[in-house]
């Protein structure tokens, strides 16, 4: 039994706690902020299986002066953050090829296909198996040219093992009556789920934790002390020191300074997504329904119908823009004509996103005592539960199945 403390409370870190306790070990976790209240907060909350193939395609180049002028577009790149995101956004077009884009992919797919399985053994363990929703999603498409637009990213996901099936427009209205009868073309991905709630999700496995023993520090981590290639210990907030014979770092985009502390340069950024909660929408919608050309998924939580997407490529010190939270809420009616949108709730998170759209999972070779857990992207509701059995694993020493090598802390 070890003394392991895992950095930040996100679905991330607390997967790996719980992975970490459930494994004998004695866990404390230390979150300076309300659990569940970042990145996850903001999730569609889907167990995205099939979103294996990366933003960065080839032809995203010719895509950038658009995403500069259009602060409302689905993908949008803040001017003011264009030359502070420069070195992270040549990386990122760098792997808009075919052969990259296929290999990530299948580095993807090797960590979705199994988390499924992972999910639903950590909702059983954890008693709470009412909180995945096993119905399929559904992609609506206004036209040739729209659902054209998915054609290369539906082929390669197909090809890897994808269920995607082609329906018309019409018959996604009859499959879920809320959507609009006239959209020409939908799809229909049936290895896709969604949970109930994803902030009760991140507290009902902390409660969990806190059951079983687990330890929970307010405090965020400021720096570490370490000797001979081992971390001893982390520095919180008051100036204490907290020893350990682990450190898990699964602080989402928090995890960027952390790891420089210790050496591991991590190309991270922090694309900004868009959430409004509904609570009286006014429709009776029973699957996540996703608008590709507006760029947001729309998913019927159990408290709020919520509307969440959009890519925006800001920095990290830039603040929220409302206004595209709130263009979402305006393009969901041509989704669900009969929408009630007011009293909506907004929030706004940033999936932490590495440049080849890869996690990072696994320990830096400067530190023979830590496991670096971050970098999830769009993924990381979805990969929570695989990445805190893969962390145990690693601290454990136990041969696993999956290759972690794609998603090296120092690949980079
Ligand atoms: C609009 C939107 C929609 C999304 N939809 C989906 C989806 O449908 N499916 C999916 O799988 N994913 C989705 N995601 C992505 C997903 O939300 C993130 O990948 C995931 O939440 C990342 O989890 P995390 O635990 O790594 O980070 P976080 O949830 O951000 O948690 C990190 C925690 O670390 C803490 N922390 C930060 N710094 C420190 C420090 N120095 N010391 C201690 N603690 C620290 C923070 O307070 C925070 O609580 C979406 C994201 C957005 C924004």
């Amino acid at each position: 039994m070890k003394k392991i403390i895992v950095i930040g409370g996100g679905v991330v870190g607390i997967s790996a706690a719980l992975a970490l306790q459930a494994d004998g070990h004695r866990v404390t976790v230390l979150e300076p902020d309300r659990i569940g209240q970042g990145a996850s907060w903001a999730s569609c909350g889907c167990i995205a299986i099939g979103e294996i193939v990366p933003l960065s395609q080839p032809g995203l180049l010719w895509k950038v002066p658009g995403l500069l002028m259009d602060p409302e577009a689905p993908l949008a790149l803040r001017p003011a953050s264009a030359l502070r995101m420069l070195p992270w956004f040549l990386r990122f077009v760098a792997n808009a090829t075919d052969p990259k884009m296929r290999a990530i992919a299948t580095d993807l797919a090797q960590l979705t296909f199994r988390a499924t399985a992972d999910f639903k053994s950590q909702m059983s363990e954890y008693g709470i198996k009412d909180m995945l929703v096993e119905r399929p999603i559904i992609k609506l498409f206004e036209d040739d040219s729209d659902k054209a637009s998915m054609g290369a990213a539906f082929n390669l996901a197909r090809d890897l093992g994808c269920t995607i099936e082609d329906i018309p427009g019409a018959e996604a209205h009859d499959i879920d009556p809320a959507i609009a009868p006239d959209f020409q073309y939908a799809s229909v991905l049936r290895d896709w789920s969604f949970v109930a709630d994803s902030v009760r999700l991140v507290s009902d496995l902390h409660r969990a934790f806190l059951a079983r023993g687990g330890e929970v520090v307010a405090s965020d981590a400021r720096g570490f002390e370490r000797t001979d290639g081992l971390l001893q210990s982390v520095r919180l907030q008051n100036g204490d020191l907290l020893e350990a014979e682990e450190f898990v770092l699964a602080a989402g985009i928090g995890s960027k300074a952390l790891a420089a502390e210790i050496g591991v340069k991590l190309p991270m950024e922090g694309l900004m997504g868009y959430w409004t909660g509904l609570p009286e929408p006014g429709v009776d919608l029973k699957h996540t329904v996703f608008y590709p050309s507006g760029g947001f998924g729309i998913t019927p939580h159990e408290n709020a119908l919520a509307i969440a997407g959009t890519i925006e490529f800001a920095s990290l010190s830039s603040k929220p823009n409302w206004r595209r939270a709130d263009v979402l809420v305006e393009r969901a009616r041509r989704v669900l004509p009969r929408l009630n949108t007011e009293n909506g709730e907004r929030r706004a998170g940033r999936r932490p996103f590495m440049p080849d759209t890869r996690p990072v999972i696994g320990r830096p070779r400067s530190l023979g005592n830590v496991v670096i857990a971050t970098g999830h992207g769009q993924l990381g509701l979805t990969l929570g539960a695989t990445t805190g059995r893969v962390v145990a694993d690693i601290i454990a020493n136990r041969r696993t199945d999956t290759n972690l090598t794609p998603y090296g802390p120092d690949r980079f």
